[in-house]
């Protein structure tokens, strides 16, 4: 029952949807239940000789007007239910969007992507199936078969009880069968996650997979996913195909009772013929919901399963979490210290950073370098609490990272990572990410510093030009520059840029830095790069090996202390030495 509590307040949200549905779907059900009542009448004045032709119109005149009402409430009743069904998965999957936007970065990390598709698809619709078709089947199933026992019983008590004894079985192959399906169905949706997790992976990774030619092994394991899951849904519809047939053998069953007990009956005129036929038609009523318990436990399983799924989402509370009255630092300074900080991505693994302690007074500019793995990266990630450090080793304008309120701290930082990640939208869309509401003019600006106005411009619709998968295919370097616009477009007081040079020749980065050291006269910055000449003008310079801080101080004092920086350099000035 604990799996309906999240669905309790949406059904209660919409409660007046189904109160008006369920008040029309009593009128169907009723006038169903008028009409085998006027058959009977017809079919008696017809067999006793007393019916003439305007006794008949007026009969069916009954009927045709019975059958425009049911057409008329049953519009009505699947428009509020079904609507209310259609409200209550909307409210569901924007709750279930914001609940993973608000995850941190680490939950994706651990989460597969595949897993949520399958969540946001089959298991939405499982859970909307429930809370609309499915409770008003069971109301529908419960009163039609109410009504309709009362209504056999009416016309033959003694026939209703003869013709009801096979009924206990119908329930006795749904108790059996129910678990089962259950079962089956979890395994077919947890193949189904996998299977979308692998064309999910395939479609972002096609260059890779075409560049190293692995088509055919790549569709070998699609082919073999995909069997599974063929398999699992085999395995479903086998017991989800006896399930009917054994129904319809019970049904048999019960209207070969009617004909032979009922039509004995008729011979001894115990029971009139309208009767007969009336009772038939109430038998035939009375089977709809018999048939409809089957189902509605299908659908109920599925969603209850797929409820409990989706509540796993829900109450995930986010790993970073701001604590009660966090500090706002408005305007931030930009003043960072590291006191003895050991940080790993899990609990059990190899710290990734070993004892880091180092300051970075507000305005100054301070570069990372050291081997790639060496823990750059992540130094800069834990700066803006992506990932959560011990309490008392991180410090920003003098407070525990962990004490400050997060959205004020992280607008006013400007971080381009090392993976860069543009949207599908235009160029000026994607340099306004952070600061929406920014004039064109500042973000042209940005562009100019930041060296891509000169190839923005001379794309087929300048700005305005639609970037990635539905317009145009930028390079690497191209990418990176739109990411160091987006970033000095935030007018960040602290700016991090993650070898956002990576992908641009040194000439380009030259004119960067030179546009850039206005702009970084007011900010904190940190340069991670792997080239000297990016770095060699720093305040200050850290050098990264293995998690250590191993080497600090100006491009001068490292190359006085001949250790990994001067190494570095020699090998780069020679390197360049070779290209001349
Ligand atoms: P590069 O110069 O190649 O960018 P880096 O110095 O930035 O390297 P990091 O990305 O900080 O290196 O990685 C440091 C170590 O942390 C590596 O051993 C890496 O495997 C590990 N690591 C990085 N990201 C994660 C993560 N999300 N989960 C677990 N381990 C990680
Ligand atoms: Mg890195």
């Amino acid at each position: 029952m604990k799996v309906f509590r999240t669905l309790k307040k949406y059904l209660w949200r919409y409660k007046w949807y189904f109160v008006a549905g369920f008040f029309m779907l009593l009128l169907v059900d009723g006038f169903q239940l008028v009409i085998p009542r006027i058959t009977k009448a017809a079919i008696d004045a017809l067999s006793y000789g007393t019916a003439d032709s305007a006794l008949l119109m007026k009969y069916a005149g009954f009927i045709l007007l019975l059958a425009t009402g049911v057409g008329g409430t049953r519009f009505f009743w699947r428009y509020w239910i079904i609507g209310a069904s259609r409200k209550i998965e909307f409210d569901l999957r924007n709750r279930f969007y914001y609940t993973l936007l608000s995850q941190s970065v680490g939950y994706f990390n651990k989460t597969k992507v595949g897993d949520l598709m399958a969540l946001a698809t089959n298991d939405l619709d499982a859970v909307r199936m429930m809370a609309g078709i499915a409770i008003v089947a069971s109301f529908d199933a419960f009163f039609m078969l109410t009504a309709s026992l009362v209504m056999l019983a009416l016309l033959n008590w003694k026939l209703t009880i003869w013709v009801l004894i096979p009924a206990p079985f119908l329930s006795l192959i749904i108790m059996k069968f129910g678990k089962q399906l259950h079962d089956r169905f979890e395994q077919v949706q947890a193949s189904f996650a996998s299977l979308t997790d692998k064309a999910q992976e395939t479609y972002s990774g096609i260059r890779v997979i075409k560049a190293y030619v692995q088509e055919v092994p790549e569709f070998a394991d699609f082919r073999v996913r995909n069997r599974d899951y063929m398999d699992k849904n085999m395995r479903l519809v086998k017991i989800w195909g006896m399930f009917d047939p054994l129904i319809g053998f019970v049904i048999g069953i019960c209207f070969g009772l009617v004909l032979l007990l009922g039509g004995d009956r008729v011979i001894l005129a115990k029971m009139s013929m309208g009767d007969f036929v009336a009772f038939s038609a109430y038998l035939g009523i009375a089977i709809w919901p018999m048939i409809a318990i089957g189902w509605i436990t299908n659908l109920y399983q599925r969603g209850k399963a797929s409820m409990g799924r989706l509540n796993v989402v829900f109450e995930q509370t986010p790993e970073i979490r701001e604590i009660e009255k966090p500090v706002v630092l408005d305007p931030l300074k930009g003043d960072i210290e590291f006191k003895n900080l050991d940080f790993s991505y899990d609990e059990d693994a190899e710290p990734v950073l070993k004892n880091i302690s180092l300051k970075i007074p507000a305005g100054n500019t301070v570069a990372i370098v050291g081997r790639t793995g060496s823990g750059k990266s992540t130094l800069l990630k834990i700066m803006l609490r992506l990932f959560d450090v011990p309490d008392g080793t991180l410090f920003i304008d003098g407070h525990d990272i962990r004490t400050l309120a997060l959205e004020p701290f992280r607008r006013q930082v400007g971080m381009v990572p090392q993976e860069t990640f543009l949207f599908s939208e235009t160029v000026i869309e994607n340099i306004k990410f952070g600061a929406p509401d920014a004039t064109d003019d500042d973000a042209i600006r940005c562009a100019k510093i930041a060296q891509i106005y000169d190839n923005v411009i001379e794309f087929p619709e300048g700005f305005s030009t639609m970037v990635g998968e539905r317009g145009v295919s930028l390079s690497g370097g191209q990418k990176q520059r739109i990411a160091i616009a987006r970033a000095l477009l935030m007018k960040p007081k602290l700016l991090i840029l993650d070898d956002a040079f990576s992908a641009v020749d040194t000439e380009t980065e030259e004119k960067i830095l030179q546009g850039l050291a206005e702009f970084m006269a007011d900010t904190t910055n940190i340069i991670v790069s792997h080239r000297i000449s990016t770095v060699k003008n720093a305040d200050k310079i850290f050098v990264i090996d293995d998690g250590y801080i191993a080497e600090e101080g100006t491009h001068d004092e490292l190359l006085e202390l001949g250790g990994i920086y001067a190494d570095i350099d020699r090998r780069q000035k020679l390197e360049k030495m070779l290209n001349d």
